[in-house]
């Protein structure tokens, strides 16, 4: 897809890589149209102690995705952007933490794709350390839950790293090690498309026949166990259900899904079923409940077809990418796209803090977490980007929830998986 990046300046050496970004860009534009909660009247004294609380816990988001040109001057989180998140967006929302994401799309499996995966990881991880290298009084780089405590207690926002697409290893689990080297503390096995380790939630058309390993690949239960030893946590999102319930039964230590929602409200397969949510809190883990519009909603069956019609027009099969259209034809598509979310409205908080509320029901209150997914698609009403974060923290107080559940959903919970993640790897090695 050479023709998109370099239609949006990215560097041509990238150009193998599906463009998810410039769905996050068009998706990001058109989100921040939208109407917000910002009319709520300021001097609610139940908005205002809810703005309390927001400040007063560690609010983490566990999926943030970057453009490969993050830290260039057309995308410097260290100044007002065009980013969903960036730190100005941060500190204005009130969002302490996030895991900014390595992520590579799917391609096929070849020594090429390989190398260029790999490459297109490095770009990022070099971004993301140049972040708190360039402003080391504003953020810091987190590499443990210990890390987090301290960099928090100082004020400082906190970075921390998650990988999306094991793709990024091809079939050398010793880059494991080098990642988690590098500072990422989480790995997400696929993303849409089968890899070398499991089967996605999402297999692509134009790269997958139907199941592939009928969950993970001898080569991915290879890697749960090498991730376990090392302390990255393993990552289920985007994962298919097979993959997912046999890393959490393989996995010796929690498993966490960065960015997903509830199937039992929108039974799509990038969604966690109830039996998968079970599974996954008997482990200690936790689901991260995703601000994604259409993991959390259905839609209109109007709107949903309109979709698939545009899709069908531009000879599209991937909902996640642009296949093989020219820079011209990407943006008409992309520009029509987001037409459709004129006609018929994004979701909301609320929905939101639905599927947060169905799964504390399910699996309890410390099993859950937030996302955003911003810059990889995220963006709601009321959570555009991350300057509008404490609007979670008003609807999660509205229904009912303590300072204390707050806590452990906006990051208490996942600060637990990511020690104890910590404790095993470190057993392991004695
Ligand atoms: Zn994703």
């Amino acid at each position: 897809m050479s023709e998109i990046s370099s239609h949006h300046g990215a560097r041509a050496s990238r150009s193998r890589l599906p463009s998810k970004r410039f769905l996050a860009t068009a998706f990001a534009t058109l989100v921040a149209a939208a109407p917000t909660a910002r009319g709520d009247p300021a001097d609610d004294p139940s908005t205002a102690a809810a703005d309390a609380i927001h400040k007063r816990v560690l609010t983490l988001d566990t999926h943030v995705d970057i453009p490969f040109e993050f830290m260039s001057p057309q995308a410097d989180p260290g100044k007002p952007s065009k980013l969903q998140v960036d730190l100005p967006k941060m500190r204005e929302g009130g969002l302490s933490a996030a895991f900014f994401v390595v992520y590579v799309g799917q391609t096929s499996r070849t020594a090429e794709n390989y190398v260029q995966a790999r490459l297109g990881a490095e770009t990022k991880f070099a971004a993301i350390h140049k972040m708190v290298e360039t402003y080391p009084d504003q953020i810091e780089l987190a590499r443990s839950a210990a890390d987090v405590t301290r960099i928090r207690a100082s004020g400082k926002l906190l970075a921390l790293i998650g990988i999306e697409n094991g793709f990024v290893i091809g079939k050398d689990i010793n880059l494991l090690r080098h990642y988690h080297d590098l500072g990422a503390r989480y790995f997400g096995l696929v993303h849409a498309g089968h890899n070398d380790l499991g089967d996605s939630a999402n297999p692509v058309s134009w790269l997958d026949k139907g199941p592939e390993h009928n969950g993970l690949s001898p080569l991915g239960r290879q890697a749960v166990v090498e991730l376990n030893r090392l302390g990255f946590i393993v990552d289920i999102s985007h994962a298919s259900k097979e993959t997912s319930m046999q890393a959490i039964e393989l996995s010796r230590a929690p498993v966490i899904a960065s960015h997903s929602d509830v199937g039992a409200l929108n039974p799509i397969a990038r969604n966690l079923d109830d039996e998968t949510l079970e599974a996954l809190a008997r482990k200690g883990g936790v689901v991260q409940i995703v601000a994604f519009d259409s993991y959390l909603w259905v839609g209109v069956v109007a709107k949903h077809k309109a979709q698939e019609a545009l899709r069908r027009e531009y000879g599209i099969d991937d909902p996640f990418a642009v296949g093989n259209l020219p820079p011209d034809k990407a943006a008409e598509y992309f520009r029509r796209l987001l037409a459709l979310d004129q006609v018929w409205a994004r979701t909301d908080v609320k929905r939101l803090v639905d599927h947060i509320d169905y799964a504390v029901k399910k699996i309890g209150v410390d099993h859950v977490g937030i996302a955003s997914d911003f810059g990889g698609g995220g963006g709601i009403v009321g959570w555009k980007d991350a300057s509008e974060t404490y609007n979670v923290t008003r609807e999660l107080a509205r229904r009912g929830y303590s300072e204390g559940d707050i806590a452990k959903l906006w990051g208490g919970n996942l600060l637990r998986v990511l020690a104890n993640v910590e404790e095993i790897a470190e057993k392991s090695r004695d």
